[in-house]
């Protein structure tokens, strides 16, 4: 029996992908270790949105190198946007890699493996470009992957990735995906409602929405269009099923429908991802992220009134072409206006290909950039600890992930021990417990607060009020 080692880099989509890729290649005879040392083949589901996952990438090919002299039988992959975008380039930096595959190809790796294992030599299969046919042709060469599921690759067995939406049609002008991963496409309702109760059925209790812009979200089916909301409402009745999540939203899309939808289903959890990226007018032009700050304002005002219990977070980028200090102090001031429960801070990197590498110059010089995201970083780590510890004091309600890492370590037979689970509002939440109490819904009376994390209790006793919504 052959044997895969899969490292995966990158968002939620590529680690659904591993475990879409990894279904597959078992259902083909392949069963999975955990060193590469160990496997027949050795993939790596890559990332392109920044140079460093790309680097580090590129690094793990170098030290594989030896292994692959030595056993020119061991197959090596590289597979996801990185794929996509270097295509024939990997071959001549890696030239003992035998098999490139973009992320609209996956469903072809069995075969793929099949041939380079009868000697048929490097096999490379990737979509089309953005401008290498019509739109319904290069649509159709990015294929949804979502045929079988594998439990045993997610990160716990009750919380599962659901792919909704693939590819993008916004070209942000930093951005990669709208070429590695083509043309915005709905997948059916029906797919979904089905892919949905078969994780129930596999005990899922958790389910995240995945899509680049999730909540545009749509599908035509000839008069009849579902949108975001619809599907929600569809989702919401699968039985089994009990806590709905979805990334990552873009900021013109967050409708008055959709909200309302969220705050009247109780399945589904007030937690906004909605990156704005920067504070500046300017720099969001330069972007072509499509919204002015009065925009994402109207936006984040329109949630505060619709769903004040929400917990929203975002993405910037600092150090993006032009970006003055005064652009810079924008969106810091963003971050104190809206009180992000968290933000992921990149430094900006060129990315080749893209708007931006061919048109602006990425003139802000490093120490600048290094120097903006811990000055970003610390403002926002200050307002999610001031915020955190308003929890302080309050019951919430967690789905048990399992035992923490500190637990980890930890005596085996201990009985108790640290659990994690996470909030409705996706806070982190640590407490002693059981390992039994993996994929159960408990209440935790929290005791401290840190930047990510809070601290509890199993709640033992009844409350007379309990302000779980808040969390
Ligand atoms: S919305 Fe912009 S940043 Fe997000 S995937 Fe699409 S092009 Fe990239």
């Amino acid at each position: 029996m052959s044997k895969v080692f899969i490292h995966t880099v990158g968002c939620q989509m590529n680690v659904l992908d591993s475990e879409m890729v990894i279904a597959d290649l078992k259902r083909h005879g392949y069963t999975v270790v955990d060193s590469p040392t160990d496997a027949d083949c050795v993939l790596y589901n890559t990332c392109s949105v920044r140079e460093h996952a790309e680097d580090k990438i590129y690094s793990a090919l170098g030290k594989i190198r030896a292994a692959k002299e030595s056993d020119p039988s061991k197959m090596i992959g590289v597979m996801g946007c990185m794929a996509q975008k270097d295509q024939e380039t990997i071959f001549k930096r890696a030239p003992y890699v035998d098999m490139v595959v973009g992320p609209g190809q996956l469903h072809t790796i069995p075969e793929l493996l099949q041939r380079i294992g009868r000697g048929e030599g490097r096999q490379l299969a990737v979509s089309l470009s953005r401008t290498e046919g019509s739109q319904a042709t290069i649509a159709r060469s990015h294929e949804t992957f979502d045929p079988l599921r594998d439990p045993t690759m997610r990160p716990t067995p009750f919380q599962a990735y659901l792919r909704i939406q693939i590819g993008c049609d916004k070209f942000c002008t930093y951005c990669v995906v709208p070429n590695t991963r083509g043309p915005e496409q709905g997948r059916p309702p029906a797919q979904i409602l089905s892919e949905a109760r078969t994780l129930a059925e596999q005990g899922c209790r958790e389910i995240t929405l995945l899509g680049q812009t999730v909540n545009s979200y749509r599908y035509r089916d000839g008069d009849s269009t579902t949108d975001m909301s619809s599907l929600l409402e569809a989702l919401h009745e699968v039985d089994g099923i009990d806590r709905i999540k979805f990334v990552t939203n873009y900021p013109k899309d967050m409708t008055e429908r959709l909200l309302t939808t969220v705050r009247d289903l109780p399945k589904c959890s007030p937690y906004l991802h909605v990156p704005a990226q920067s504070g500046s007018d300017a720099v969001l032009k330069r972007m072509k992220r499509g919204y002015t700050i009065a925009d994402y304002m109207e936006m984040f005002e329109r949630i505060e009134r619709i769903l004040p219990e929400a917990a929203v977070s975002s993405d910037f980028i600092v150090g993006f072409c032009g970006e003055t200090e005064e652009d810079f102090q924008k969106s810091v001031a963003l971050i104190e206006r809206c009180r992000f429960k968290n933000s992921f801070i990149f430094q900006y990197s060129v990315r080749p290909g893209t708007q931006a590498s061919k048109r602006l110059e990425d003139d802000v010089p490093h120490d600048v950039k290094v120097r903006r995201n811990n000055e970003l970083l610390a403002v926002q780590d200050a307002i999610a600890k001031e915020d955190n510890k308003k929890l302080v004091g309050s019951v919430v309600e967690v789905l048990v992930e399992g035992p923490s890492k500190k637990a980890a370590k930890a005596d085996p037979d201990a009985n108790v021990v640290q659990m994690v689970g996470r909030t409705p509002c996706d806070r982190i939440v640590v407490f002693d417990g059981n390992r039994r109490q993996a994929g159960q819904f408990m209440k935790i009376a929290i005791d401290d607060a840190l930047v990510h994390t809070l601290i509890g209790r199993v709640q033992t006793v009844d409350v007379v009020s309990i302000d779980l919504a808040r969390s």
